[in-house]
């Protein structure tokens, strides 16, 4: 309570107002939140203005109420009101911590360096496809790899040999169709240059392969047959070529989804294993002593084109360097003396080859190996910021709800932290 010469101070004060007068007060203690007690010489001033103001809503406002005060407070990002803050909203509080954290300089847990799950192993088992995912954005490994969360089914991608229904068929009718060609060749009535049992063989295959996929086909039946027709129309084309491709090239189908694992020792202890399913090894004999001299693997892939087989592409491109390795070591061949290939299989029959030669094994071999470790250890070590390699990544990735419009941005601020430089070293080197 101030004295007589307080008020008569204040009403000096009140009094030299020309047009407004704004009177302020601290509803609650920034750091504590206790509520405070208006000043006496508030009253007055609140009763004078009811008083004068005929208006409906009235001249005197209250500029803050105490929600309003707590978003001011929020706003402000005073650092000294943060535990008051927190304390009244737990949950935005985390939110404006993780905010802070992915706008800092440095990789935090909210980025998703999570940490090391115990001391580091001596192997790390991991796919191919696995690691270029990482390489393509660690978030996204996490998210999918190591938490589970896949993304629906695009219901569109369905329709036609690339959605994954439709390429699982195709996959499985060429495994029928050479299983049956294997066993006959092995049987020695294989029925070469008789293209109406290859057709017959062909179709059979894709019947019972869309039989087994029947529930992921189509709903509709009219739409699963026509795609049915589709897939064979475009297999057909397919075998025509390779089964003559074959028998002027002299290799054999040897062996098919046959599980082979390549191994890589990529320094400070770490050896990383690469379980591969290899759809088809095709094989070259010595005709004299029956012992493969060459071994090539095939992968199928219904997809639009096959990318050059001899680019990294910065770590998301291992697939094919990494077969070779597999088929190498299933055939118990030099790595030079192998291939890779991917097959590009489209509806309407195009189809589109990548073959790395083991040729080119020596060349790669540094930067595949130097990928394939960097990748492994930050694996190893939890770190899985969101650091898509362009920020069109996240344009089309699902998750970008989760992330936010700006994770490319933010990753980019953080880009001295060790775990992104050696990212960056993986796709500037690895190319
Ligand atoms: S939205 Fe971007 S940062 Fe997030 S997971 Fe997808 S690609 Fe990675």
């Amino acid at each position: 309570m101030g004295g007589p010469a307080e008020w008569r101070l204040f009403a000096a004060a009140v009094a030299s107002a020309e047009r407004r007068l704004v009177a302020s007060r601290a509803r609650a203690e920034a750091l504590t939140g206790r509520s405070r007690v208006d000043s006496p010489y508030l009253a007055p001033l609140r009763a004078r203005a009811s008083a004068c103001d005929s208006r409906p809503h009235g001249r005197m406002r209250e500029i803050l109420d105490a929600a309003a005060f707590d978003v001011h407070l929020a706003r402000r990002r005073r650092r000294d009101a943060e535990p008051y803050l927190a304390r009244r909203y737990p949950l935005a509080a985390r939110g404006a911590m993780a905010r802070r954290a992915r706008w800092s300089r440095r990789l935090t847990a909210w980025d998703g360096l999570v940490g090391a799950d115990g001391p580091p192993p001596a192997t790390l088992v991991i796919s191919p496809t696995a690691l270029e995912q990482y390489a393509r954005c660690p978030r996204r490994f996490f998210f999918e790899r190591r938490l589970g969360v896949m993304p629906p089914e695009d219901p569109e991608a369905s329709e036609g040999l690339q959605g994954r229904p439709l390429g699982s068929v195709a996959h499985r009718a060429l495994e029928l169709f050479f299983a049956r060609w294997i066993q006959e060749w092995t049987a020695g009535v294989l029925p070469q240059g008789r293209p109406a049992e290859w057709q017959r063989w062909l179709d059979d295959a894709v019947a019972q392969a869309a039989r087994e996929q029947a529930a992921a086909v189509a709903s509709v039946p009219g739409l699963a047959r026509l795609q049915q027709e589709a897939v064979a129309d475009a297999l057909r084309q397919f075998l025509t070529a390779e089964t003559e491709r074959l028998e002027q090239e002299g290799w054999r189908p040897e062996a098919l989804e046959r599980s082979v694992e390549a191994e890589l020792a990529v320094g400070e202890g770490l050896v990383v294993r690469l379980p591969n399913r290899l759809d088809r090894v095709d094989l070259r004999r010595d005709p004299g002593t029956g012992r493969p001299v060459a071994a090539r693997v095939v992968d199928y892939k219904t997809s639009r084109a096959a990318p050059d087989p001899t680019h990294l592409e910065g770590g998301t491109s291992l697939q094919l360097p990494l077969y070779l390795l597999a088929v190498a070591r299933y055939a118990s061949l030099p790595v030079d003396c192998c291939e890779a290939e991917r097959v590009a299989l489209r509806e309407d029959g195009w189809t589109d080859r990548a073959t790395l030669p083991g040729i080119h094994w020596q060349a790669m071999e540094p930067s595949l190996r130097l990928a394939v470790g960097e990748l492994a250890r930050l694996i190893v070590q939890g770190s899985f910021p969101g650091a898509p390699v362009t920020a069109r990544e996240c344009d089309n990735c699902p998750f970008r709800v989760v992330c936010g419009p700006e994770a490319w941005r933010q990753a980019r601020r953080k880009a001295g932290e060790p775990s992104l430089q050696a990212l960056a070293k993986v796709r500037e080197q690895a190319r």
